[in-house]
Protein backbone atom coordinates (compact mmCIF):
# COMPACT_ATOMS: atom_id res chain seq x y z
CA UNK A 1 0.00 0.00 0.00
CA UNK A 2 1.02 3.27 -0.03
CA UNK A 3 3.64 5.25 1.72
CA UNK A 4 4.12 8.83 1.89
CA UNK A 5 6.43 10.16 1.96
CA UNK A 6 7.87 7.70 -0.46
CA UNK A 7 11.70 6.89 0.41
CA UNK A 8 14.10 6.59 -2.92
CA UNK A 9 17.31 6.34 -1.01
CA UNK A 10 18.85 3.68 -1.41
CA UNK A 11 16.47 2.10 -3.91
CA UNK A 12 16.27 0.25 -7.11
CA UNK A 13 15.06 2.92 -9.48
CA UNK A 14 14.22 2.05 -12.84
CA UNK A 15 14.01 4.74 -15.99
CA UNK A 16 12.03 2.83 -19.01
CA UNK A 17 12.98 5.41 -21.86
CA UNK A 18 16.37 6.48 -20.78
CA UNK A 19 17.82 7.50 -23.72
CA UNK A 20 15.00 10.01 -24.60
CA UNK A 21 14.13 13.46 -24.04
CA UNK A 22 12.32 13.07 -20.50
CA UNK A 23 14.26 9.55 -19.54
CA UNK A 24 17.49 10.96 -19.81
CA UNK A 25 16.04 14.09 -17.81
CA UNK A 26 15.28 12.02 -15.07
CA UNK A 27 18.29 10.33 -14.97
CA UNK A 28 20.36 13.58 -14.59
CA UNK A 29 18.15 14.70 -11.83
CA UNK A 30 18.49 11.10 -9.88
CA UNK A 31 22.29 11.57 -9.94
CA UNK A 32 21.58 13.65 -6.88
CA UNK A 33 19.01 10.96 -5.16
CA UNK A 34 21.34 8.28 -3.97
CA UNK A 35 19.69 5.75 -5.54
CA UNK A 36 20.78 2.21 -7.31
CA UNK A 37 19.99 3.28 -10.93
CA UNK A 38 18.61 0.80 -13.27
CA UNK A 39 18.11 1.51 -17.10
CA UNK A 40 18.44 -1.27 -20.19
CA UNK A 41 19.50 -0.35 -23.68
CA UNK A 42 17.31 -1.45 -26.14
CA UNK A 43 19.32 -3.76 -28.22
CA UNK A 44 19.35 -6.44 -24.56
CA UNK A 45 15.55 -5.89 -24.16
CA UNK A 46 13.00 -4.06 -26.48
CA UNK A 47 10.59 -2.82 -24.12
CA UNK A 48 7.53 -3.83 -26.65
CA UNK A 49 8.53 -7.24 -25.84
CA UNK A 50 6.57 -8.60 -23.64
CA UNK A 51 8.19 -12.13 -22.77
CA UNK A 52 11.90 -9.61 -22.71
CA UNK A 53 10.32 -7.38 -19.89
CA UNK A 54 8.60 -9.70 -17.71
CA UNK A 55 11.98 -11.36 -17.59
CA UNK A 56 14.03 -8.45 -16.97
CA UNK A 57 11.92 -7.51 -14.28
CA UNK A 58 11.55 -10.74 -12.81
CA UNK A 59 15.32 -10.57 -12.65
CA UNK A 60 16.05 -7.14 -11.51
CA UNK A 61 13.06 -6.30 -9.37
CA UNK A 62 13.15 -2.58 -9.45
CA UNK A 63 11.43 -0.88 -6.35
CA UNK A 64 10.27 2.16 -7.88
CA UNK A 65 9.53 2.76 -12.21
CA UNK A 66 9.21 6.16 -14.29
CA UNK A 67 7.70 5.00 -17.18
CA UNK A 68 9.19 7.32 -19.45
CA UNK A 69 9.71 5.35 -22.24
CA UNK A 70 6.97 6.45 -25.71
CA UNK A 71 7.02 6.97 -28.85
CA UNK A 72 6.83 10.60 -29.35
CA UNK A 73 6.68 12.75 -32.44
CA UNK A 74 5.48 16.73 -33.67
CA UNK A 75 2.29 17.14 -35.10
CA UNK A 76 3.35 15.45 -38.57
CA UNK A 77 5.00 12.50 -36.79
CA UNK A 78 1.67 11.79 -34.69
CA UNK A 79 -0.73 12.17 -37.99
CA UNK A 80 1.35 10.21 -40.34
CA UNK A 81 2.58 7.18 -38.01
CA UNK A 82 -0.78 6.64 -36.44
CA UNK A 83 -0.49 2.94 -36.11
CA UNK A 84 3.02 3.24 -34.50
CA UNK A 85 2.25 5.50 -32.20
CA UNK A 86 -0.82 3.73 -31.01
CA UNK A 87 0.75 0.55 -30.75
CA UNK A 88 3.91 1.20 -29.28
CA UNK A 89 2.82 3.37 -26.56
CA UNK A 90 -0.19 0.79 -25.56
CA UNK A 91 2.16 -1.81 -25.65
CA UNK A 92 4.89 -0.02 -23.70
CA UNK A 93 2.70 1.04 -20.87
CA UNK A 94 0.86 -2.59 -20.70
CA UNK A 95 4.03 -4.44 -20.62
CA UNK A 96 5.89 -1.90 -17.76
CA UNK A 97 2.91 -1.48 -15.67
CA UNK A 98 1.88 -5.31 -15.52
CA UNK A 99 6.03 -5.81 -15.01
CA UNK A 100 6.39 -3.34 -12.30
CA UNK A 101 2.92 -5.18 -10.75
CA UNK A 102 4.05 -9.21 -11.22
CA UNK A 103 7.27 -8.27 -9.65
CA UNK A 104 6.50 -6.02 -6.58
CA UNK A 105 7.52 -2.70 -7.11
CA UNK A 106 6.54 -0.62 -4.77
CA UNK A 107 6.06 2.72 -6.98
CA UNK A 108 5.72 3.48 -10.05
CA UNK A 109 4.82 7.29 -12.34
CA UNK A 110 3.29 7.25 -15.77
CA UNK A 111 3.87 9.70 -17.79
CA UNK A 112 1.04 11.03 -19.65
CA UNK A 113 0.61 13.89 -22.00
CA UNK A 114 -1.30 17.30 -22.15
CA UNK A 115 -3.14 15.96 -25.48
CA UNK A 116 -5.14 13.63 -23.32
CA UNK A 117 -7.62 16.11 -22.63
CA UNK A 118 -10.40 17.51 -24.95
CA UNK A 119 -9.59 19.41 -28.40
CA UNK A 120 -11.90 21.76 -26.87
CA UNK A 121 -11.34 21.55 -23.07
CA UNK A 122 -11.63 25.04 -20.95
CA UNK A 123 -8.55 26.85 -20.52
CA UNK A 124 -6.41 25.88 -18.68
CA UNK A 125 -7.09 22.54 -18.54
CA UNK A 126 -8.02 21.01 -15.17
CA UNK A 127 -6.99 17.08 -14.38
CA UNK A 128 -10.61 16.39 -14.56
CA UNK A 129 -11.93 17.40 -18.10
CA UNK A 130 -10.36 14.06 -19.11
CA UNK A 131 -12.79 11.99 -21.49
CA UNK A 132 -15.19 14.80 -21.51
CA UNK A 133 -15.23 15.77 -25.02
CA UNK A 134 -13.67 14.40 -28.05
CA UNK A 135 -9.95 14.68 -28.95
CA UNK A 136 -7.48 16.18 -31.27
CA UNK A 137 -7.67 14.37 -34.37
CA UNK A 138 -3.81 15.06 -35.54
CA UNK A 139 -2.99 13.18 -32.08
CA UNK A 140 -5.51 10.89 -31.34
CA UNK A 141 -3.79 7.80 -31.37
CA UNK A 142 -1.21 8.78 -28.94
CA UNK A 143 -3.78 10.24 -26.42
CA UNK A 144 -5.52 6.96 -26.72
CA UNK A 145 -2.65 4.70 -26.14
CA UNK A 146 -1.87 7.55 -22.95
CA UNK A 147 -5.49 7.48 -21.76
CA UNK A 148 -5.30 3.57 -21.35
CA UNK A 149 -2.07 3.92 -19.37
CA UNK A 150 -3.64 6.29 -16.56
CA UNK A 151 -6.73 3.93 -16.83
CA UNK A 152 -4.05 1.34 -15.83
CA UNK A 153 -3.00 3.08 -13.24
CA UNK A 154 -6.04 3.52 -11.93
CA UNK A 155 -7.58 0.10 -12.03
CA UNK A 156 -3.93 -1.51 -10.40
CA UNK A 157 -4.40 0.62 -7.63
CA UNK A 158 -7.70 0.41 -7.13
CA UNK A 159 -7.99 -3.60 -7.70
CA UNK A 160 -4.42 -4.54 -6.36
CA UNK A 161 -3.66 -1.54 -4.12
CA UNK A 162 -0.50 -0.29 -6.04
CA UNK A 163 1.28 2.81 -5.20
CA UNK A 164 1.32 3.86 -8.77
CA UNK A 165 0.73 7.63 -10.30
CA UNK A 166 -0.22 9.36 -13.19
CA UNK A 167 1.70 12.80 -14.39
CA UNK A 168 0.65 14.99 -17.48
CA UNK A 169 3.62 17.33 -18.41
CA UNK A 170 2.55 19.96 -20.90
CA UNK A 171 5.01 20.53 -24.19
CA UNK A 172 8.55 19.20 -23.40
CA UNK A 173 11.91 21.00 -24.62
CA UNK A 174 15.42 20.83 -23.69
CA UNK A 175 18.84 18.86 -24.00
CA UNK A 176 18.06 15.58 -26.02
CA UNK A 177 14.96 17.13 -27.75
CA UNK A 178 14.64 15.22 -31.36
CA UNK A 179 15.50 17.70 -34.47
CA UNK A 180 13.89 16.03 -36.88
CA UNK A 181 13.16 18.35 -40.03
CA UNK A 182 9.52 17.12 -40.33
CA UNK A 183 8.65 15.00 -37.06
CA UNK A 184 9.92 17.38 -34.18
CA UNK A 185 8.40 19.55 -32.29
CA UNK A 186 8.05 23.01 -32.26
CA UNK A 187 10.46 24.00 -29.82
CA UNK A 188 13.03 21.60 -31.76
CA UNK A 189 12.29 22.29 -35.41
CA UNK A 190 12.36 26.11 -35.02
CA UNK A 191 15.96 26.29 -32.80
CA UNK A 192 17.04 24.05 -36.04
CA UNK A 193 15.58 25.76 -38.74
CA UNK A 194 16.28 29.54 -37.19
CA UNK A 195 19.83 28.19 -36.22
CA UNK A 196 20.53 26.89 -39.87
CA UNK A 197 19.09 30.44 -41.64
CA UNK A 198 21.69 32.38 -39.60
CA UNK A 199 24.46 29.94 -40.79
CA UNK A 200 23.41 30.31 -44.54
CA UNK A 201 22.43 33.71 -44.08
CA UNK A 202 19.04 33.24 -45.45
CA UNK A 203 16.37 35.71 -45.51
CA UNK A 204 13.04 34.14 -44.52
CA UNK A 205 12.28 31.15 -41.95
CA UNK A 206 8.53 29.67 -42.90
CA UNK A 207 7.06 28.76 -39.73
CA UNK A 208 4.03 25.92 -39.72
CA UNK A 209 0.65 27.00 -39.47
CA UNK A 210 -0.81 30.52 -38.53
CA UNK A 211 1.05 31.24 -36.04
CA UNK A 212 -1.99 32.10 -34.05
CA UNK A 213 -2.34 28.74 -31.36
CA UNK A 214 -1.00 28.69 -28.14
CA UNK A 215 0.47 26.69 -26.13
CA UNK A 216 2.98 26.10 -22.90
CA UNK A 217 6.29 24.85 -22.92
CA UNK A 218 8.15 23.19 -20.33
CA UNK A 219 11.80 23.04 -19.93
CA UNK A 220 12.80 19.01 -19.31
CA UNK A 221 14.82 19.22 -16.60
CA UNK A 222 12.46 21.12 -14.35
CA UNK A 223 10.18 18.70 -15.77
CA UNK A 224 11.84 15.78 -14.09
CA UNK A 225 12.17 17.90 -10.95
CA UNK A 226 8.36 17.66 -10.70
CA UNK A 227 8.71 14.13 -11.16
CA UNK A 228 10.92 13.24 -8.69
CA UNK A 229 9.12 15.57 -6.04
CA UNK A 230 5.75 14.09 -6.79
CA UNK A 231 7.34 10.75 -6.59
CA UNK A 232 8.55 10.74 -3.19
CA UNK A 233 5.32 12.82 -1.71
CA UNK A 234 1.98 11.91 -3.80
CA UNK A 235 0.25 9.25 -3.40
CA UNK A 236 -3.41 9.47 -4.98
CA UNK A 237 -5.57 8.26 -8.22
CA UNK A 238 -6.03 11.59 -9.66
CA UNK A 239 -3.88 12.54 -11.91
CA UNK A 240 -1.04 15.83 -11.64
CA UNK A 241 -1.07 18.45 -14.44
CA UNK A 242 3.46 19.39 -14.44
CA UNK A 243 3.35 22.87 -16.77
CA UNK A 244 4.08 26.37 -15.87
CA UNK A 245 0.72 27.61 -15.80
CA UNK A 246 1.66 30.03 -19.14
CA UNK A 247 1.32 29.86 -22.75
CA UNK A 248 2.48 32.02 -25.83
CA UNK A 249 1.06 31.97 -29.77
CA UNK A 250 3.40 30.46 -31.75
CA UNK A 251 4.17 33.71 -33.46
CA UNK A 252 5.33 34.74 -30.26
CA UNK A 253 7.36 32.09 -29.45
CA UNK A 254 9.02 32.36 -33.15
CA UNK A 255 10.33 35.70 -32.17
CA UNK A 256 11.57 34.38 -29.39
CA UNK A 257 14.02 31.27 -30.63
CA UNK A 258 15.13 33.59 -33.25
CA UNK A 259 15.99 36.02 -30.90
CA UNK A 260 17.48 33.55 -28.94
CA UNK A 261 19.35 32.27 -31.68
CA UNK A 262 20.15 35.51 -33.43
CA UNK A 263 18.58 35.39 -36.38
CA UNK A 264 17.60 38.72 -37.83
CA UNK A 265 15.79 37.93 -41.00
CA UNK A 266 11.88 37.64 -42.11
CA UNK A 267 9.64 34.89 -40.24
CA UNK A 268 6.49 34.08 -42.54
CA UNK A 269 4.01 31.44 -41.56
CA UNK A 270 2.50 28.74 -43.83
CA UNK A 271 -0.95 28.30 -42.93
CA UNK A 272 -1.38 24.93 -45.27
CA UNK A 273 0.47 23.57 -42.13
CA UNK A 274 -1.82 22.15 -39.38
CA UNK A 275 -2.40 24.61 -36.57
CA UNK A 276 -3.67 21.66 -34.00
CA UNK A 277 -5.53 22.03 -31.54
CA UNK A 278 -6.22 25.73 -31.15
CA UNK A 279 -4.74 25.99 -26.73
CA UNK A 280 -3.10 23.72 -25.13
CA UNK A 281 -2.81 25.54 -21.35
CA UNK A 282 -2.71 22.71 -17.83
CA UNK A 283 -4.25 24.57 -14.93
CA UNK A 284 -1.18 23.87 -12.50
CA UNK A 285 -2.92 24.93 -9.31
CA UNK A 286 -2.96 20.97 -7.95
CA UNK A 287 1.06 20.79 -8.81
CA UNK A 288 1.04 24.46 -6.56
CA UNK A 289 -0.42 23.21 -3.66
CA UNK A 290 1.68 19.75 -3.39
CA UNK A 291 4.56 22.59 -3.18
CA UNK A 292 6.17 22.56 -7.14
CA UNK A 293 6.47 25.55 -9.38
CA UNK A 294 8.21 25.36 -12.61
CA UNK A 295 11.85 27.46 -11.54
CA UNK A 296 13.21 28.42 -15.13
CA UNK A 297 11.79 30.89 -17.21
CA UNK A 298 10.89 30.58 -21.01
CA UNK A 299 13.69 32.76 -22.23
CA UNK A 300 16.06 31.20 -20.00
CA UNK A 301 15.14 27.49 -21.01
CA UNK A 302 15.19 28.66 -24.74
CA UNK A 303 18.79 29.96 -24.22
CA UNK A 304 19.78 26.65 -22.38
CA UNK A 305 18.00 24.11 -25.29
CA UNK A 306 20.01 26.29 -27.80
CA UNK A 307 23.10 26.01 -26.12
CA UNK A 308 22.51 22.23 -26.12
CA UNK A 309 21.11 21.88 -29.84
CA UNK A 310 24.53 23.12 -30.95
CA UNK A 311 26.28 20.67 -28.25
CA UNK A 312 24.29 17.77 -29.42
CA UNK A 313 24.73 18.94 -33.13
CA UNK A 314 28.30 19.38 -32.73
CA UNK A 315 28.60 15.62 -31.38
CA UNK A 316 26.50 14.26 -34.40
CA UNK A 317 28.50 16.07 -36.53
CA UNK A 318 32.15 14.87 -34.89
P1 LIG B 1 1.31 19.93 -30.77
O1 LIG B 1 1.37 20.75 -29.52
O2 LIG B 1 0.89 18.51 -30.52
O3 LIG B 1 0.47 20.59 -31.83
O4 LIG B 1 2.80 19.76 -31.27
P2 LIG B 1 3.90 20.57 -32.11
O5 LIG B 1 4.98 20.95 -31.17
O6 LIG B 1 4.30 19.71 -33.26
O7 LIG B 1 3.20 21.85 -32.71
C1 LIG B 1 2.85 22.94 -31.93
C2 LIG B 1 2.39 24.10 -32.81
O8 LIG B 1 3.54 24.67 -33.46
C3 LIG B 1 1.42 23.73 -33.93
O9 LIG B 1 0.44 24.76 -34.02
C4 LIG B 1 2.31 23.74 -35.17
O10 LIG B 1 1.61 24.02 -36.36
C5 LIG B 1 3.27 24.88 -34.83
N1 LIG B 1 4.55 24.85 -35.59
C6 LIG B 1 5.09 25.90 -36.24
N2 LIG B 1 6.22 25.56 -36.88
C7 LIG B 1 6.41 24.23 -36.60
C8 LIG B 1 7.42 23.30 -36.98
O11 LIG B 1 8.35 23.60 -37.71
N3 LIG B 1 7.31 22.04 -36.50
C9 LIG B 1 6.27 21.67 -35.66
N4 LIG B 1 6.23 20.43 -35.20
N5 LIG B 1 5.28 22.54 -35.33
C10 LIG B 1 5.36 23.79 -35.78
Amino acid sequence: MAKTPFELKGRRVFVAGHRGMVGSALVRRLASEDVELLTVARAEVDLRNQAAVFDWFAKKRPQAVFLAAAKVGGIIANNTLRAEFIYDNLVLATNIIQASHQSGAEKLMFLGSSCIYPRLAPQPMREDSMLTGPLEITNEPYAIAKIAGIKMVEAYRSQYGSDFISVMPTNLYGPGDNYHPEYSHVVAALIRRFHEAKVAGAPEVVVWGTGTPRREFLYVDDLADACIHLMKTYSSDELVNIGTGEDITIAEFARMVAGAVGYRGVISFDPSRPDGTPRKLLDVSRLARLGWRAPTSLEDGIKLAYQAFLREHQQAAE
